[in-house]
């Protein structure tokens, strides 16, 4: 594909007025010599230029996309048009008293999630899940200070998202993995192992990466509790359990979520997210400031945060993801209890029809998402996951995460998510099949694959060793 400099033939498509403007305020040398060198194309060639670029990407709005622990659901397009209401669009730098609007729905947003959660105070601010994390174990870390214990260790199972210990170093703690025990869940015996004084945290995804709900989490934070220490939630991927249960029940002390996966702001593509977090009642006093606050019939910015933090990113977050969380979760209503029960029914469908295909290493009932392996196709066909993954391809479908979790060999992370019907839950059925039975009779041209999207096999090593950032295809 030719790039717009290239497809520059001299028609030019804009027409610029004769009235120019006085700039002799700036010195000569900053002044622009010679021409600016843009393509000289057309309105219309333009346009076909960014639809061809936007059609060799694939999205949602294309076809299934069971990218494991991305929840890449449809979000309804009326919240993107809310999110863009002219109201909403004001200089972050305006006094309280003319931004009541604003405040009150953050205000109201925080609310909602803290009634979703089960915790009792809560910061909009942090951008990402892992920045969320970060502020979690920031707060951690602070409480720790303030009581006068300095404890430096972080426990975090070998199942965990890679952000987990990534954001516990930068917090400053040390983390120490433990291992899971052959049900896919935290293996209570080897935490009491390594559980002493020094211990500020442990971090659980519950389910966990695998998919599978820790039966042990009552019992584990009452090991963590009795221990001094706290109970960290990575609640990135909230659609598991959403209305049917809370991480305050399960006994943790801080929560992170990403709005960014459940609520109703699309994940991927490096787009604005929002990692609120979370905290019960003994943790509040650390949040980040400012938080949202009422109190006189106002609703303002508090400052007065007696062992805050310090503020984790400027203003209050990023604040359109907030407004689709809000109006997502005020359409849904009591159905948001509805997400997660399609969410594991639709896992638990794939699961049980993939299992005579492909193994399934850890044969328990599933949450919102599931792991299966290509070890078989692997050893009796020569056939690894990436050429699976590449194979889905061509079936207009996105690849599920693979070699992800690290403790399943050959691993292929897969979340339906709950805005898929059956047609279409048979119908990756089908493919996957076909693909498991073309892995047996013609490894050659799974091996080949992808055959049909625009951009072929890609060399990966070179392209990680030698990037050529110059390379049209
Ligand atoms: C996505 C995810 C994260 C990180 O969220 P980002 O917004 O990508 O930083 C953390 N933990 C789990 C389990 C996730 O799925």
């Amino acid at each position: 594909m030719k790039t717009i400099f290239e497809k520059s033939n001299g028609t030019d498509g804009i027409n610029l007025t004769e009235k120019t403007d006085k700039i002799d305020f700036l010195p000569s040398n900053l002044l622009r010599q010679g021409k600016v060198g843009l393509p000289q194309v057309s309105e219309l060639e333009v346009m076909r230029h960014y639809k061809e670029l936007s059609d060799r990407n694939f999205c949602i709005e294309k076809g299934f996309y069971p990218l494991g622990s991305c929840t890449m659901k449809y979000n309804p397009k009326v919240n993107e048009f809310l999110s863009a209401l002219e109201g909403f669009n004001i200089h972050p730098n305006v006094s309280d008293d003319m931004a009541q609007g604003s405040l009150k729905l953050m205000y109201n947003l925080g609310e909602m999630l803290l009634k979703i959660t089960g915790m009792d105070g809560i910061t909009l601010q942090p951008s990402a899940g892992a920045h969320g994390e970060m502020t979690g174990m920031m707060i951690i870390k602070k409480y720790f200070q303030t009581i006068g214990q300095d404890r430096k260790i972080v426990i975090i199972p070998d199942s965990a998202h890679g952000t987990n210990p990534a954001s516990a170093k930068m917090a400053g703690f040390d983390t120490v993995e433990i291992k899971s025990n052959s049900k896919g869940q935290v293996d209570i015996e080897e935490l009491k192992k390594v559980l002493n004084e020094n211990v500020a945290a442990i971090m659980m995804t519950n389910p966990n990466t695998l998919g599978i709900f820790e039966e042990g989490v009552k019992e584990i934070s009452e090991l963590m509790h009795k221990n001094g220490s706290l109970l960290y939630y990575d609640g990135a991927n909230f659609n598991a359990i959403m209305g049917y249960t809370n991480p305050k029940l399960m006994g943790f002390d801080v929560v992170h979520l990403n709005l960014h996966k459940t609520f109703s702001t699309p994940h991927g593509g490096g787009g604005p997210g929002a990692g609120v977090v979370c905290v019960n009642e003994k943790l509040k006093d650390y949040l980040p400031t400012p938080i949202i606050d009422f109190k006189d019939g106002k609703y303002f910015r508090n400052y007065d945060i007696k062992h805050s933090i310090g503020s984790v990113k400027d203003f209050y977050g990023n604040f359109s993801v907030l407004v689709r969380a809000y109006c997502y979760i005020l359409m849904m209503g009591n159905s948001l209890k509805n997400v997660s029960e399609n969410a594991v029914l639709n896992a638990n469908y794939l699961k049980e029809k993939l299992k005579k295909y492909y193994d399934l290493p850890y044969d328990e009932p599933c949450m919102h998402e599931f792991v299966i392996t290509g070890e078989k196709q692997k050893h009796e066909n020569g056939v690894s996951t990436l050429h699976i993954a590449k194979a889905l391809m061509d079936s207009n479908t996105h690849p599920p995460t693979v070699y992800f979790p690290l403790i399943v060999h050959e691993a292929m992370m897969i979340e339906p998510t709950e805005s898929e019907g059956k047609e279409k839950l048979d119908e990756f059925v089908d493919i996957m099949i076909k693909i498991a039975n073309e892995c047996k009779n013609n490894p050659e041209y799974i091996l080949a694959s992808p055959h049909t999207t625009p951009v072929k096999k890609i060399d990966e090593v070179t392209a990680a060793r030698k990037p050529d950032l110059n390379k049209k295809d």
